[in-house]
């Protein structure tokens, strides 16, 4: 077994690294506090260093990373600003479905969506997201084309993708009667609005409604009833992306709140030195690295072509929940600096929650690790 990262691994984490802290984290909090969208000059640095071609197909510039380097730069990604981990693992989703969709939509959407346009997956609907195998929008076949009626909630980037990538109904109940649509935003019968969260402003989470929305036969992405499984393989590695983005903020916060104790005088030496402070930022840096190591290991099988939905699931959730628990810890350790909005700890916060419910609650998670360790037969799902 290998722990380390190998020299261009290393390579990779400090050039994003330098990137992200000059790049990006000088307006993590502005974002937030204005509600502003990124600015094309923003978006041309991602693109500029090749942060949204990781995965493509080689004709369209792909970067040929394996998915413990995606993580990587996940990670580090989101040690800057954690909302922009989405732009970069949809580029990374579109490369893995790149195969599945028509030659002309290949032609298209590639290049848009590697030079900084936004692109949308939606499973999730009102009636609930958790059970994304029993959705209700529809498609029905109509000559040459489909129509979508059904409505999708908590979409990140509703408003600002220019296509989204929908699950639709085509077949009989249950997750093999679900097929996957390429839809461009513009299509007539397709509106949206968006709804305030409390956290990662930049998601634009909203909702989609399609209300007879006709699209091309050939918009269909994959096999007909076969979109929920094939959905399901493309991204299971998303499991480790989204843990990853929230311990690197996790990890930055736990970083600066060190250097600040160690700074701050608690009667007549430095906060560090009391026993209680030391002990706490010793747990939380032990939590972060085995939640860290849990996330590369699955995505090192994934790159070996094993199976890693146990693993992805155990990452998830606890690596989700061990980042939330040291920033609510570098909160509290900063004093009431902490809880001000001067700082960053109180925003990661707020945006690494709303991850306990994106790609899956954790009981959902806990479900699938369970049948894995008992058997389908003695497992609740
Ligand atoms: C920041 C953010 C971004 C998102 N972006 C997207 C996106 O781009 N596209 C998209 O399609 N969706 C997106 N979502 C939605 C997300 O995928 C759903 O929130 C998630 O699937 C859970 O669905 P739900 O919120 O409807 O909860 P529900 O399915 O209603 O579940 C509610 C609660 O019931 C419990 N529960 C659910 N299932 C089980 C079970 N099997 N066993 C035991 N308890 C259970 C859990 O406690 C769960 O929290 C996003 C969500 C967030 C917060």
């Amino acid at each position: 077994m290998d722990f380390a990262f190998s020299d261009n691994q290393i390579m990779i984490r400090d050039s994003v690294r330098d990137f992200a802290e000059k790049e990006l984290l000088p307006k993590y909090q502005y974002w937030d506090r204005t509600g502003e969208w990124l600015t094309p000059e923003y978006i041309q640095k991602i693109v500029d260093m090749g942060l949204l071609r990781l995965r493509l197909p080689e004709k369209y510039g792909g970067e040929g990373y394996s998915f413990v380097d995606c993580g990587i730069v996940c990670e580090e990604i989101g040690r800057a600003d954690h909302q922009i981990r989405y732009i970069i693992s949809n580029a990374i989703h579109l490369g893995e479905m790149a195969s599945s969709l028509h030659p002309e939509l290949q032609e298209e959407w590639i290049p848009r969506i590697a030079n900084g346009e936004m692109m949308s997956l939606a499973f999730t609907e009102p009636r609930g997201g958790a059970d994304a195998g029993n959705i209700v929008t529809r498609a029905k076949r109509d000559g040459d084309h489909w129509v979508l009626n059904g409505e999708k909630t908590s979409i990140t980037f509703t408003g600002v993708s220019k296509v989204v990538f929908v699950s639709a109904r085509t077949g009989g109940p249950g997750p093999r009667g679900l097929s996957f649509f390429c839809v461009p935003t513009d299509t007539p019968g397709l509106s949206t609005t968006n709804f305030e969260r409390m956290g990662q402003k930049l998601d634009r989470g909203g909702s989609m409604f399609f209300d007879n929305v006709r699209i091309p036969a050939r918009n269909m992405v994959g096999k007909e009833n076969e979109g929920f499984i094939w959905a399901m393989t493309i991204i299971g590695y998303n499991r480790n992306f989204v843990p990853l983005a929230c311990i690197g903020a996790a990890q930055k916060s736990l970083e600066e709140t060190m250097d600040y104790l160690k700074q701050r005088q608690i009667m007549g030496k430095s906060a560090s030195q009391w026993q209680g402070v030391a002990q706490e930022l010793a747990i939380c840096a032990t939590q972060l690295e085995a939640a860290r190591m849990l996330c590369y290991k699955a995505l090192s099988l994934k790159d070996k072509g094993l199976r890693h939905d146990a693993e992805s699931s155990m990452a998830k959730w606890w690596g989700v929940k061990v980042a939330n628990e040291v920033l609510y810890t570098c909160m509290r350790l900063n004093g009431h600096y902490g809880w001000a909005k001067d700082l960053p700890h109180e925003q990661r916060l707020r945006d690494c929650l709303g991850m306990e419910s994106a790609d899956g609650p954790r009981e959902v998670h806990l479900g699938i690790i369970a049948r894995d360790i008992l058997g389908r037969e003695y497992a609740p799902f």
